[in-house]
């Protein structure tokens, strides 16, 4: 047990050496503020890590993840990330993530399993799922219909981080946040975009 610990000190330990042996000022940069240009909201997930898979280095996304990239209306966590990184650090764009294979839409649509705490945490999206039944009952494979619903759950996040107050403040001032809708393939890397964005002109 404490080998693994120790293991990944000592990783740290090493990362460290390398980003100042390559930049000496680098973390003094860091330590004196942030200013990151994206928040990013997205899937706990661990082959889901947003600085990894979006290319971009300490400081430059701040990151809120919960089980299936949700968007809950009332989640005082989300808020408050949401808030500070719109109206303090004053990100320019914002990312809601979700990706193929997730498996709290997958735990969403298995309606004779219970998940505990997860059911009610991913009720909004099983509410999607009726909502778009039509339109999913034509997809025949079933993990096809889950990366479908796990697209509409990412629009409908969109849709839901748009409605806050938070963001109707900020594009009461301006064009920005620019707030973005994208799914990752855990199956080939690729983060695509879902050609969702909204920005203050097109929510006036
Ligand atoms: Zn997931």
């Amino acid at each position: 047990m404490a080998q693994v610990l120790e293991a990944l000190l000592e990783r740290n330990r090493d990362w460290s050496a390398k980003i100042r042996a390559e930049a000496p000022d680098y973390f003094d940069g860091l330590a004196l503020q942030q200013t990151p240009e994206f928040l990013w909201i997205g899937c706990s997930d661990s082959r889901v890590p947003a600085n990894v898979i979006s290319g971009l280095a300490p400081g430059e996304v701040f990151v809120h993840r919960n089980v299936a990239n949700v968007v809950h209306s009332s989640d005082m966590n989300l808020l408050s990330v949401l808030e500070f990184a719109v109206d303090t650090l004053k990100v320019r764009q914002i990312i809601i993530c979700g990706h193929y294979g997730c498996g709290g839409v997958r735990a969403a649509t298995e309606e004779d399993m219970p998940h505990g705490l997860a059911d009610h945490w991913l009720e909004p999206i099983r509410r999607l799922a009726k909502r778009h039944a039509h339109e999913l009952s034509k997809i025949g494979d079933i993990e096809m219909r889950r990366d479908r619903l796990a697209e509409l759950n990412v629009l409908e996040s969109v849709a839901r981080v748009a409605e806050t107050p938070i963001l109707r403040r900020a594009w009461g001032r301006g064009d920005y946040p620019l707030l973005h809708g994208l799914i990752y393939g855990i199956r080939d890397g690729i983060l695509r975009n879902l050609d969702c964005t909204i920005s203050g002109t097109d929510a006036r």
